[in-house]
C-alpha cells in the first residue's frame, strides 16, 4: 500500500510501521473521525483455511477480547486475496526495542509489566483463547507506558498451526513439551512458559535458553526436558527467583498457571486488578 492511499473508502494510509511473520503493518487515519489506527495485512494464502466461516469465527473471538492490556481489534475487512485487520494503534513501539535500550529492567519495573502481561493472558485463557507466540516483539508500549499484548488469537489462523498441535511460535520461547508432545499440549501452560521467558528477559536481558548459541537446544529439550537448566541471576530477590523457577518449570503439570502466578507474593506487590466488566483498572 502507498502513503495517501485510501483503503475501503475509509482509512488513509500514512506509513509502514512494521513487518513481521504475518506481513506488513501500517499506520493509518480514519478519514472521518481522525482516529489513528494500525492496519495489519494478512495474506489469505498464509492462512490456515478450513473455511471462511472458521476464519470469521476466530476473528469474532478476537474482537470480543476487550482488555486494557490487549491491543484491540476494531474491524476486519477482506478482499479476494487479503484480510485487513484494523487495530488500535499503539504508539510507543515494542518491548524488544525498549529492552534493548536499557539492557534489563529493575525488579519493580519488571513486576509492573509482568503483571500487565499476566492479567491479559489470564483474561484470554478464561475465554478459551491462547496466544502461542508471546515474545517481546508482540508486547507493545502505549503512550502512558502500559504494556499491550498484540496478536492474541491470531495463531489459530496460521496455516501450519491447526489445533494446539504442531510447532508454533518463536524458538527461544517455545515450551519444552511443545517439541516433544505427539498428542497435543496444554495451550495455557505453553503460554505461561513464554511469559516465563519474557520475565527472565525483563530481569536478565538475555534468553534463559538461547538456541542461537546452543546448537543442541532442540535435542536438549527433547531428551532432557526433565533436567532442563538455566542460570538463575544471582542478584535477584529470593521471591522472584522462586517465581521464575515455577513459571519456567519444564514439567507443564507442575508449572504454575496464570492464577497461581497471580497469587504469588512477588506478583501481588502493588498489584492493580482490572474490572473485567468495565475493562478499567479498579
Ligand atoms: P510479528 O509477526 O513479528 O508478530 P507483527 O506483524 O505483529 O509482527 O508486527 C510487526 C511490528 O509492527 C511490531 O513489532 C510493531 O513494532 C508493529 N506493530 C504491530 N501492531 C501494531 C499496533 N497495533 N500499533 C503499533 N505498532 C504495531
Ligand atoms: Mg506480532
Amino acid at each position: 500500500m502507498e502513503r495517501g492511499q485510501i483503503l475501503m473508502g475509509k482509512y488513509e494510509i500514512e506509513k509502514l510501521i512494521g513487518k513481521g511473520g504475518w506481513g506488513k503493518v501500517y499506520r493509518a487515519v480514519h478519514t472521518k473521525t481522525g482516529d489513528t489506527v494500525a492496519i495489519k495485512l494478512l495474506d489469505k494464502q498464509k492462512l490456515f483455511t478450513p473455511s471462511l466461516r472458521q476464519i470469521e469465527k476466530e476473528i469474532a473471538n478476537m474482537r470480543s477480547l476487550r482488555h486494557p492490556n490487549i491491543v484491540q481489534l476494531y474491524e476486519v475487512m477482506a478482499t479476494k486475496t487479503k484480510i485487513y485487520l484494523i487495530m488500535e494503534y499503539v504508539s510507543g513501539g515494542d518491548f524488544f526495542d525498549k529492552l534493548e535500550g536499557v539492557g534489563s529492567f529493575r525488579e519493580e519495573e519488571a513486576r509492573k509489566y509482568f503483571q500487565e502481561l499476566i492479567i491479559a493472558v489470564d483474561f484470554c485463557h478464561s475465554r478459551g483463547v491462547f496466544h502461542r507466540d508471546l515474545k517481546l516483539e508482540n508486547l507493545l508500549v502505549d503512550g502512558d507506558g502500559n504494556l499491550k499484548v498484540a496478536d492474541f488469537g491470531l495463531s489459530t489462523l496460521k496455516k501450519e498451526g491447526g489445533k494446539l498441535h504442531g510447532m508454533c511460535g518463536t524458538p527461544q520461547y517455545i515450551a519444552p513439551e511443545v517439541y516433544t508432545s505427539v498428542f497435543g499440549y496444554d495451550g495455557a501452560k505453553a503460554d505461561v512458559w513464554m511469559c516465563g521467558v519474557i520475565l527472565y528477559l525483563f530481569l536478565e536481558g538475555r534468553y534463559p535458553f538461547d538456541n542461537k548459541n546452543d546448537g543442541g537446544f532442540f535435542r536438549c529439550l527433547s531428551f532432557q526436558k526433565k533436567d532442563l537448566r538455566f542460570d538463575m541471576p544471582w542478584f535477584l530477590s529470593e521471591k522472584v527467583q522462586e517465581l521464575v523457577a515455577k513459571v519456567l518449570d519444564p514439567n507443564p503439570k507442575t508449572r504454575f498457571s496464570t492464577r497461581q502466578i497471580m497469587e504469588h507474593s512477588w506478583f501481588r506487590k502493588n498489584f492493580q486488578a482490572v474490572n473485567e466488566n468495565t475493562g478499567k483498572y479498579k
